[in-house]
């Protein structure tokens, strides 16, 4: 096949509707369309009809085996590889893929965290097909996206759950739609863009850190001074291997289908961001695990290290997720749509009154399903959302909002008075009417949710999203129902939007988020600032949580004490990685560093007159190696103290509050060191020199 620009392997690799359209006889396309818009449920004949095609378009596109691709609970993805060829009765090779294949796997479920959801006698997991997110080939291999639940049926992955929150949303949406009015109205999809931010770096100086390798992030180092930041050796010596780099991202990703285009990032040397077009929830989630996939292994053919780590340099930017989110119905309109006239926009004031309602009724699960161990150096930082949930909605919007709290809501609300773009339509996305600061965003027609650490898988935010917006969508929604004429209906739902500013305006936002003084406000407020990820993490068992979540049949209250468990465990495990990182480097790489400075004045200690400038020295290289010594082991005696507690999450709290400040202790000493270091004898490579090319 010859192509004659690069987009016209655009997709090439995606099992797409296009395909299916082509390859499937008209009645099975039928069907799965059927299928798709929940009327029907796919049969036995379908799905061997479906993946004999399948089959077909991917052994002619190259590949050799085919996997059901999941998200365990890990938060990356996970597959099990099968052959397409088996032997026939004579022992000849047969290629063969069958419906049952298709629709059901059973891969190896124990070695993937379950919280205990699967005791070993009942070890088995079983994957099944997620028809709505299309099939891929990724390195020769058929991807065929799926969930994956335990032999009891509990949902073990990240997908799953996600599914339902979708319907859950899509049938309240709707609901409340119909109920004012627009009766045509039989789905509505949340649609999802994600923003990925990453730092890449040169794999040669990533290799030297193994501290970067093991964990993700440096565990020391620090920012070098404001000359070297200003210096453009970096930027005028790598250009065309970054530009190489993202050329073939940008290709790899149009292959699968996903329209992409990575571009450079100013915010702090080194770190890029990559956005697609947004698109349904479920596959721009799937498409984001593989933008993180294509990045990391893209990298590595450049040469390159991609960091997807929320915060691999102490001091410079952090990396985030951007979650934009909105509401589409199927007969094409975004719900959060100001229109020309906002202020009179029933639909749009009633949607984005129960947004405002669900997000400061579970400020908390937002926070925590934004969270990891790596974001807890981001989250509160001066350079980030602060950990406090808040929402900006710009001038505009916000003055109608507040307007509607002081006026007669039986009357429907007109324009701002005195408002200076009055009399215009409203212009969405006016740039000087951004909040960077703030967590949450309305950005025009999509709130943009910053919170979320780069390396996370998008789902737990969506599922979150999706179901205490579905449950405050429902709450208005019964006080709507039975009302006959839609001018009452009108009337009721001013009243019902008076109602829920009156109560949660508390939780709008439009000054600085990263300033001192909002930290204090948002306590008069009673809004939550749970400083770290641990602390956040009982929010999903919390009653109000297990309440929201069973009611909406999203988790069971198994389940969400099992996704407790998975989560402290998953912090405890990953400082734990970090501490033992940590130790080894400073056993056999800094503190023969240091012995090897002392080695190195020695001899002029013996001479008659020593200079004061290396008898200071030597105290000063002692002094670090002594305490650094002693720090460590205080550092080790304390983490296996932890690490005998039972309670993981008594063990994550133990961790933030006394492991986590030792850390930093341990960190300061060697940073102290580096500064100080002789350059023929530091051997690891600095900030300096990994972010700009020079020591
Ligand atoms: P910025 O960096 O200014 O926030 P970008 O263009 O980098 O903007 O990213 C915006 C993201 O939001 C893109 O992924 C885009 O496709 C997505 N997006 C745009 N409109 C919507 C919408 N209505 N709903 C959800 N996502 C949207
Ligand atoms: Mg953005």
């Amino acid at each position: 096949m010859k192509f004659e620009t690069v987009f016209d392997d655009f997709g090439t690799l995606v099992f797409s509707e296009k395909v299916m359209k082509e390859r499937l006889p008209y009645p099975v396309y039928t069907q799965w369309k059927q299928t798709m818009s929940k009327e029907n449920s796919l049969d036995r004949v379908t799905a061997d009809a479906i993946a004999h095609a399948m089959k077909q378009w991917a052994l002619e596109n190259g590949a050799t085996h085919f996997t059901h691709w999941f998200q365990p609970l890990t938060g990356s993805t996970a597959e099990k590889h099968d052959s397409f060829v088996e032997p026939d009765e004579f022992g000849n090779p047969l290629l063969r893929f069958s419906g049952k294949s298709l629709i059901k796997g059973e891969p190896d479920a124990s070695s993937f965290p379950s919280g205990g959801l699967r005791a070993t006698f009942e070890a088995r997991g079983y994957t099944y097909w997620d028809c709505s997110s299309p099939a891929f080939i990724k390195d020769n291999i058929l991807c065929i996206p799926s969930v994956f639940v335990s032999y009891h049926g509990e949902s073990l992955d990240k997908k799953a759950p996600l599914l339902k929150s979708l319907e859950a949303i899509d049938k309240a949406a709707t609901r409340l739609v119909n109920l004012l009015g627009e009766k045509d109205v039989r789905h509505v999809n949340p649609v999802v863009g994600l923003e990925q931010e990453y730092f890449l770096i040169d794999r040669d100086l990533y290799k030297k850190r193994l501290d970067l390798q093991f964990t993700g992030r440096t565990l020391f180092g620090s920012n070098p001074s404001k000359t070297q930041e200003l210096d453009d050796h970096y930027f005028g010596s790598i250009p065309t291997r970054v530009s190489n780099f993202m050329k073939e991202v940008d290709h790899e990703l149009w292959k699968l289908g996903i329209y992409v285009k990575a571009e450079h990032n100013e915010a702090a040397p080194a770190q890029f961001e990559l956005a697609p077009v947004f698109t349904n929830t479920n596959v721009a989630i799937d498409q984001n695990q593989l933008v993180m996939d294509i990045l990391k292994k893209t990298a590595e053919k450049h040469n390159f290290a991609c960091l997807l780590h929320e915060k691999p340099f102490a001091g410079l930017n952090g990396s985030g997720k951007h979650n934009n989110w909105s509401l589409c119905t199927d007969t094409g309109q975004n719900l959060f749509s100001p229109g020309e006239k906002p202020a009179e926009n029933i639909r749009f004031l009633v949607f984005m009154c129960a947004f405002i309602k669900a997000v400061d009724t579970y400020p908390e699960l937002l926070r925590m399903a934004a969270s990891n161990a790596g974001n807890d150096h981001r989250l509160g930082a001066n350079e980030a959302p602060p950990a406090i949930i808040s929402i900006y909605l710009g001038n505009y919007i916000e003055q109608i909002l507040m307007n509607l709290i002081k006026t007669n809501t039986t009357k429907v609300v007109t324009d701002i008075e005195g408002n200076p773009i009055l009399g215009l339509s409203y212009i969405p996305r006016d740039n000087t009417d951004r909040n960077r600061t703030s967590p949450m965003a309305f950005t025009g027609n999509k709130f943009e949710f910053r919170m979320l650490g780069s390396s996370l898988s998008a789902s737990t935010v969506n599922v979150v999203l999706n179901t205490i917006m579905a449950e405050a969508l429902d709450s208005i929604s019964s006080e709507l129902d039975g009302i006959k004429y839609i001018q009452d209906v009108r009337d009721k739902g001013l009243e019902i939007c008076k109602k829920i500013l009156t109560k949660h305006e508390r939780i709008l936002f439009s000054g600085d988020g990263y300033s001192s003084d909002w930290i204090s406000e948002a306590a008069k407020r009673g809004l939550p600032n749970i400083p770290s990820y641990v602390e956040s993490i009982d929010s999903l068992i919390d009653p109000k949580s297990i309440k929201l979540f069973t009611t909406y049949k999203i988790y069971s209250e198994k389940e969400l004490i099992a996704r407790n468990e998975v989560l402290n465990d998953d912090y405890c495990k990953t400082i734990e990685v970090e501490v033992r990182t940590l130790q080894q480097i400073i056993k056999r790489q800094i503190l023969p560093l240091l012995v090897k400075e002392i080695d190195v004045i020695t001899p002029i200690l013996n001479l008659n007159i020593v200079p004061d400038y290396v008898t200071h020295r030597l105290n000063e290289i002692t002094e670090l190696l002594n305490n650094l010594s002693k720090k460590n082991n205080e550092l080790a005696h304390d983490f296996e103290k932890v690490l005998l507690i039972d309670n993981l999450h008594e063990r994550g709290l133990k961790i933030v509050h006394e492991i986590m400040p030792l850390m930093l202790e341990v960190r300061h000493i060697i940073d102290a060191y580096e500064k100080i270091s002789s350059v023929d004898v530091y051997d690891i490579p600095l900030y300096g020199e990994i972010l700009f090319g020079n020591r």
